[in-house]
């Protein structure tokens, strides 16, 4: 179920502000608060999903693949490609999830250390 006042829902509602990267009609990308690389970008669908199964399963191949063609864009725009980037979704609770709206992680901009 879709908490509509988790933070990622109150920056979409413009109640929270944000460091905008990149907004189009069915997405958008903000600087993460507490950034883990020196590049660490989140991108986020508008529709209301819960995390990356909820997105896939109950949301339009169009949009499912708008999301992820605007994450290459910024991918392009943020000029990360030669040099490498990761990226990550965390789901629930063995993910370590902590905000209910769907996002991917963008980092780069660094070497990426191995997760053990
Ligand atoms: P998760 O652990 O859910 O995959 O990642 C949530 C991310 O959201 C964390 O990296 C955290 O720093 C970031 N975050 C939490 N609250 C805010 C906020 O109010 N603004 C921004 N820009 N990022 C946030």
């Amino acid at each position: 179920m879709y908490d509509r006042q988790n933070i990622f829902a109150k920056i979409l509602r413009n109640e929270i502000p944000c460091d905008k990267v990149h907004e189009d009609e069915h997405s958008l990308f903000f600087k993460d608060i507490n950034p883990q690389a020196k590049i660490h970008v989140l991108g986020i669908p508008k529709e209301p999903c819960v995390d990356f199964a909820d997105f896939i399963n109950n949301y339009s191949g169009d949009k499912v693949s708008n999301f992820f063609k605007s994450v290459e864009l910024v991918i392009s725009n943020l000029k990360i490609k030669d040099e490498g980037y990761r990226l990550i979704t965390n789901s629930g609770v063995n993910g370590g999830q902590e905000v209910p709206h769907f996002h991917i992680h963008i980092l780069a901009g660094e070497k990426i250390g191995r997760l053990r």
